[in-house]
């Protein structure tokens, strides 16, 4: 079973270290929230599984960490700048605002009153200053997505990695949207991280790649461990695309508050590269585009049969890290009655992205013979680097236990008087809670069958 809400969720979340309200000391900070011990690691295992399926394991994605700061004329020529707007609405009644498709039956989601001022663009972009005196002309925004830092470097990859189409270019970090009403913990947030691809393909074969690229992603998040059932495909309305996007599918996840977005993957076309030229006028652009002479390059390809430079279209797949932080806590989320009738809450991830890989745990706090071959067995699985092995030196197993099932622990390993006697432990599994005997030479290689 599925978490029943986002209460528990949240309430877990913080009572094992996951994710804290941001500023909590001084009242909190709306929208911002805190990755805590636990948080780090999951969140560090996702983003990492994600580059290694985009750039280990593939041959034809290179990878980026790009600035935060962005120059204003990359996202006015982007057309953030015009178009990155929700519609703001104010209740004159109670003084809430919300956005325009936050109202319910035309009326005010706080109060219910239908005095409410029209719909005006709010820009969701964050600004800031460069240098010691803020003025009109010096200042930069905090990227409202990675992706435009990719187009900024298409030709630095393109010159020095020697790619022809199709070839992507990846990047995780951070983004910054001035959200009118965050909410749902980390699913609406002010400051988050995206995990974006940037494929160019050849204009010809653009609708190709994009289908192809919304099955790889979609079996991506189900090989992870999001249950298929609670995944949807959406084909977004032409009249609901971002500019830049001439078909968009979004991958919809059963979230606890209900089924919205987990990831988008667009068609951007030429736009994003062709809106960065200069000298636009020679190419045949399909995108509408502002007139760039800003710019001093040309974001475009040697196409090889028509010898031709063509402005690839661009096929986008972009995830955000916090919802998939969000959508993987539920599905590990589980509550079983046990044989006593007491309830046990385990967090079923699967291994590679849980927090900590293996808890070794000394039977007797004080026993320094057991304690220290609990360390020596935790420094020999920790050289396999296969992620955090703790010593959990409590004293109370059962306490242990139920911590380690708690935060999704998929192997204790127990140290007792007899593994002094006779080298070898007991190994509990988190999913099962079966425990085996194990001599302790054996137990790196089963570590590393458990957790590939
Ligand atoms: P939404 O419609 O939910 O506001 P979006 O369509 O604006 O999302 P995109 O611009 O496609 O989102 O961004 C790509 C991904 O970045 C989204 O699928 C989502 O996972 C993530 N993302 C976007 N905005 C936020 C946010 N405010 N908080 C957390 N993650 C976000």
């Amino acid at each position: 079973m599925t978490a029943k809400s986002m209460e528990q969720l949240v309430a877990l979340a913080k009572r094992r270290g996951f994710i804290f309200q941001s500023n909590e000391i001084y009242g909190g900070l709306q929208g911002v929230y805190d990755y805590g011990p636990l948080g780090v690691e999951l969140k560090n295992n996702l983003k990492s599984i994600w580059w290694s399926s985009m750039i280990y394991e593939r041959d034809d994605i290179e990878g980026l960490d790009a600035s935060i700061l962005t120059h204003s004329d990359v996202l006015r020529y982007s057309g953030h700048e015009e178009t990155f707007t929700d519609p703001l609405i104010d209740c004159r009644s109670c003084k809430y605002r919300c956005r325009a498709d936050q109202l319910v039956d035309g009326k005010c989601p706080n109060c219910g009153s239908d005095d409410l001022t029209e719909p005006r663009p709010f820009n969701l972009m964050f600004k800031t200053s460069v240098g010691p005196i803020a003025g009109d002309d010096n200042f930069v925004y905090l990227r409202p997505e990675t992706a435009q830092q990719i187009f900024t470097n298409f030709k630095n990859i393109l010159d020095s990695s020697s790619r022809s189409l199709p070839f992507g270019i990846a990047q995780v970090g951070k983004a910054f949207r001035n959200e009118i009403t965050p909410r749902n913990f980390i699913f609406r947030v002010r400051e988050f991280e995206q995990m974006e691809l940037e494929y160019f393909v050849h204009p010809a074969k653009d609708q190709d790649y994009f289908n192809e690229w919304v099955q790889t992603r979609l079996k991506w998040w189900i090989d992870i461990g999001i249950s298929e059932q609670n995944l949807e495909l959406y084909e977004v309305p032409e009249n609901d695309l971002s500019h830049y996007s001439k078909s968009t599918t979004d991958i919809m996840y059963k979230f606890p508050h209900g089924t919205e977005e987990l990831e988008g993957i667009a068609n951007r076309t030429d736009f994003d590269l062709g809106s960065h030229t200069k000298n636009q006028k020679d190419y045949s652009l399909s995108a509408t585009v502002l007139s760039n002479d800003k710019s001093n390059s040309k974001l475009a390809i040697n196409d090889p049969e028509s010898k031709e430079w063509v402005i690839p279209y661009v096929i986008e797949p972009s995830a955000g890290v916090d919802r998939g932080v969000l959508a993987l806590l539920n599905e590990a989320y589980t509550e079983e009655r046990l044989e006593n009738d007491d309830t046990r809450i385990v967090l079923k991830f699967n291994p590679r992205l849980a927090p900590i890989k293996v808890a070794v745990i000394p039977l007797k706090k004080n026993n320094s013979e057991i304690v220290k071959l609990a360390h020596k067995i935790k420094d020999s699985i920790q050289s396999l680097r296969i992620g955090r092995i703790v010593v959990e030196n409590t004293g109370n197993i059962g306490k242990s236990y139920r911590k380690h099932d708690e935060i999704g622990t998929p192997i204790c390993i127990t140290v007792d008087f007899d593994s002094l006697e006779n080298e070898d432990v007991t190994i509990r599994d988190r999913d099962t809670m079966e425990q085996i005997r194990q001599p302790i030479s054996k137990l790196s290689e089963f570590v590393k069958h458990q957790i590939k």
